[in-house]
């Protein structure tokens, strides 16, 4: 099927063109002819699958005439998601997409000033992208005019249910017009979010990719079995293959991240780090190394690395199993994004092996056990004391919190500069490499 099919407007085509896409995607395939009618949508899919331009395209299309006949009618369409990266994603999603038109859009996330964020609702713009808590605390203000809102977008609604945001999100729902039309995407289809669509989606058409909680079919997945003390070791003989070349690591903890970052540093291996102690220009600046290549391993805790969009991820390492099984779902969906090939990797530590069991039966397929070859998985675990800083024994970790991680407090730099030494235990695999590229 081509774009052409879609009846989109001509500048939107003229953009899709532009960014490089030759054929929809599925969920554009069946997502966009049903917004284009007018109909309320809830699309289940995972974030790689094109879901954003399904929602963005037909918006612009509905949005674009009036705004060439240069009728301005107030802010009319408003996207709500739960992490500022998304935002700033989303953001740039529609840029590309109304490069041919004159739309005017602003975003709302906390960690910066609201000043810019104030005066760019009060210009009446056609389009808000939000994070809800940031925008409550504007709309408080009257900052926001949404009464002429015609298109509302919950992105990653199970997401923001889980981080809390249901009582921003009903009062901002509150705030619009009944007679509007409300898109909501969620990777998986709970309870929890088929009573949301209940309650804010009017006969809604249901678009479902590929399996439920299915993780991309592009996406090769790798369990590697391996004693908690020799994680940091593997980790960097992996990153010894050059392939390894534009790497995604998660952690479980904040703290988790940083060790892991400073570790592979130590080591000659250009790292960023994303988590919510991480202030909002450190998080952006992270990224942006990611993306252009300055940086070839990107370290990143759950809630940070959500919607994380980057193109030509080749690897996702899940250094920490995640505890649930939506999580992982997630991070692998950072590789494998619309048609590329990638590769998962899970380390699996004894105590994983619950999980992992729960994990496979939620996606509803083995993972494969692998072995690093050439790797000392015989390798004594370092003296207490010269066990890497806070290695995780019996302790449980200090999560990372539910929120939007809103906050630029309490960085984890400070922890990085006073920790002073350089984590030994890791001088024996102690190498650098260069980038492939
Ligand atoms: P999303 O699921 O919205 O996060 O999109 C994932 C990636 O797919 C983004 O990098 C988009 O630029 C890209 N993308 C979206 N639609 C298409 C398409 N029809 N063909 C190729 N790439 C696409």
């Amino acid at each position: 099927m081509s774009f052409r099919a879609l009846n989109l407007s001509p500048q939107v085509l003229l953009a899709v063109r532009d960014a490089g896409y030759t054929e929809p995607t599925p969920i554009q395939i069946a997502a966009i002819p049903h917004i284009l009618a007018g109909h309320d949508v809830i699309g289940i899919a995972q974030t790689g699958t094109g879901k954003t331009a399904a929602f963005v395209l037909p918006i612009l299309t509905r949005l674009a005439a009036s705004m060439q006949s240069g009728q301005r009618r107030g802010t009319r369409a408003l996207v709500v998601a739960p992490t500022r990266e998304l935002v700033v994603q989303i953001e740039e999603n529609v840029r590309a997409y109304a490069k041919h038109l004159p739309l005017r859009m602003a975003t709302v996330f906390g960690g910066v000033s609201e000043r810019p964020q104030l005066e760019a609702l009060r210009s009446g713009v056609d389009l808000v992208v939000a994070t809800p808590g940031r925008l409550i605390d504007l709309m408080g203000q009257r900052a926001a005019n949404f009464s002429g809102i015609e298109f509302l977008v919950l992105d990653e609604a199970d997401r923001m249910l889980d981080m809390g945001f249901l009582p921003p999100i009903r009062q901002i729902v509150k705030a619009l017009p009944q007679k509007r039309q409300t898109l909501m995407f969620s990777a998986s289809l709970s309870r929890e979010i088929e009573k949301l669509t209940h309650e804010f989606q009017r006969s809604p058409k249901m678009v479902e990719i590929g399996r439920r909680a299915n993780p991309a079919d592009t996406v090769t997945q790798f369990a590697y079995e391996v004693r908690a003390h020799l994680k940091p070791a593997l980790l960097l003989h992996l990153l010894g293959d050059p392939q390894f070349d534009t790497v995604l690591v998660f952690a479980r903890t904040k703290h988790g991240a940083d060790r892991i970052a400073r570790r592979l540093e130590s080591s000659g291996i250009k790292t960023g780090t994303i988590h919510s102690n991480r202030s909002q220009s450190q998080r952006l600046r992270a990224l942006k190394d990611f993306k252009s290549g300055a940086v070839r391993v990107l370290v990143a805790t759950d809630i940070a690395a959500r919607g994380i969009d980057v193109d030509g991820i080749s690897h996702v390492v899940n250094y920490d199993f995640p505890m649930h099984s939506e999580d992982y779902v997630h991070r692998i969906g950072r590789t494998g994004r619309a048609h590329a090939i990638g590769d998962a990797i899970s380390f699996i530590t004894p105590e994983d092996h619950g999980p992992l069991r729960s994990l496979e039966r939620f996606i509803g397929r083995g993972i494969v056990r692998k072995r690093a070859e050439g790797f000392d998985y015989n390798a004594a675990a370092p003296p207490r004391d010269e066990r890497g800083r806070g290695e995780r024994r019996q302790s449980p970790p200090k999560m990372e919190p539910k929120s939007p991680g809103n906050s630029a407090r309490g960085s984890g730099d400070a922890a990085q500069r006073n920790s002073g030494r350089r984590p030994r235990g890791f001088s024996s695999t102690r190498r650098s490499w260069g980038r492939s590229r």
